[in-house]
C-alpha cells in the first residue's frame, strides 16, 4: 500500500490528514476526492479503504514503519490489505462503470450492501467511481444515503468534473482536491502517459466557449512569448465568467509543455511555443493563478473583476521583469 501510494507524491499530505481525522474519530463518513486523470484519486481513495481495514494499524502496530513516510499507513501485509488490494475484501464494495452512466440500480447495490453487517472489518466502504456519471434518479438515490449516515460506513465518491455533480451532493460530502506537482518529479511519475489533460471543462463543448477558450490561450502565449499585446490579454480575461478557470489550465499546459510532455494537437494555439519559455515564470505564474482562483469562490462579480485586473498585471510584472 505504501509502495503504491508514493508513486504520487503529492497526495502525502492528504493521507497525513485522513490518518490525523480517523484517529481523532472525524472523519466525515462521505467524502469526494477531485482531480484531473492521473492525479491519483483511486489510488487515495484505495489507500483510504486499506487504512479503515487495516488490522496491523487499527491495532496499534504498524509492521512497515521504515517504508511508510505516512505515520500509521496499512500495512500491506495483514488479510484485509491484501484482500483489498487483490479486490476480494468483503466489507468493501466498488462501483466502477468508467464512461458509462451509473444507473439507479447500483445506487440501490450500494444500499443494500451497506444495510447489513460488516463480515470481517469492524465497518464498510462504499467506493464510487467518476460519480459525474450518475443519472439524476441515481444521484437522488443516492442523496439519501448521503443524508442518512449509517453508523460507521465510509463513502468515497471521485470525480474529475465536479461542475456537473448536484450541488446537495457536493454539500453532503468532505471535498478532497488533488492538485498533481507540475514538476520533474510529476513527469517522472506519470510519465508514461504521453499526455494527461487537466480538469475536463464540459463548457468547452460549445464551439462559442471552446472558441473564446482558444483567444485566451492565444492572448496568454503572446504575452509570455514577450509579442505583448497587455489589454488584449486583459480584456480576453475580464469577459469570460469562466476565465480564471481557464486561465489556470492553459499556463498547466504550457508548463507540460516546457517540461517535455507532448503539445495538445492545435491549428489554433501554439502550445509548442512553451518549450522555449522559462520555467520558473510559468511556476510563478500558475502560483498566482493558483491563488487568485481560491480567492474568487468567495468574491461577489464586481470584485471578481478587481481580483482578476490585479491578476493580470501581477501577470505582466512576472513577465516583463
Ligand atoms: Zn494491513
Amino acid at each position: 500500500m505504501t509502495n503504491m501510494s508514493s508513486s504520487y507524491p503529492w497526495l502525502s499530505k492528504h493521507q497525513q490528514s485522513l490518518v490525523q481525522q480517523i484517529s481523532t474519530q472525524r472523519l466525515p463518513h462521505a467524502l469526494l476526492i477531485t482531480g484531473e486523470a492521473g492525479a491519483g484519486k483511486a489510488t487515495l481513495a484505495l489507500w483510504l479503504a486499506a487504512r479503515l481495514a487495516c488490522v496491523s494499524v487499527n491495532h496499534g502496530q504498524n509492521v512497515d514503519q521504515s517504508a511508510a513516510d505516512i505515520k500509521q499507513a496499512p500495512c500491506g501485509y495483514c488479510k484485509h490489505c491484501k484482500l483489498i488490494a487483490s479486490q476480494s475484501f468483503p466489507d468493501l464494495l466498488t462501483i466502477d462503470e468508467g464512461d458509462k452512466t451509473i444507473g439507479i440500480e447500483s445506487i440501490r447495490a450500494v444500499t443494500k450492501f451497506l444495510e447489513t453487517r460488516p463480515q470481517i472489518a469492524s465497518q464498510k466502504t462504499v467506493l464510487i467511481k467518476q460519480v459525474e456519471q450518475l443519472t439524476v434518479a441515481a444521484a437522488n438515490a443516492l442523496l439519501k444515503t448521503l443524508e442518512e449516515p449509517s453508523l460507521g460506513n465510509t463513502l468515497v465518491l471521485t470525480t474529475n468534473n465536479t461542475e456537473s455533480l448536484l450541488p446537495t451532493i457536493l454539500s453532503r460530502c468532505q471535498l478532497i482536491s488533488l492538485r498533481p506537482l507540475l514538476t520533474e518529479q510529476f513527469k517522472q511519475n506519470i510519465g508514461h502517459q504521453p499526455y494527461a489533460n487537466t480538469t475536463y471543462l464540459p463548457e468547452l463543448q460549445s464551439a462559442q466557449e471552446n472558441q473564446a477558450y482558444e483567444e485566451l490561450a492565444s492572448a496568454t502565449i503572446d504575452l509570455l512569448v514577450g509579442r505583448s499585446n497587455f489589454p488584449l490579454f486583459e480584456q480576453t480575461l475580464l469577459t469570460g465568467d469562466r476565465a480564471l478557470i481557464w486561465l489556470e489550465r492553459i499556463v498547466s499546459t504550457l508548463s507540460r509543455v516546457n517540461q517535455g510532455w507532448q503539445a495538445p494537437e492545435s491549428d489554433k494555439i501554439n502550445w509548442h511555443a512553451a518549450q522555449s519559455m522559462d520555467s520558473d515564470t510559468l511556476m510563478r505564474i500558475f502560483q498566482v493563478i493558483l491563488s487568485a482562483n481560491k480567492r474568487s469562490r468567495d468574491y461577489q462579480q464586481a470584485n471578481k473583476d478587481v481580483l482578476t485586473q490585479q491578476l493580470a498585471m501581477t501577470i505582466r510584472e512576472i513577465v516583463t521583469v
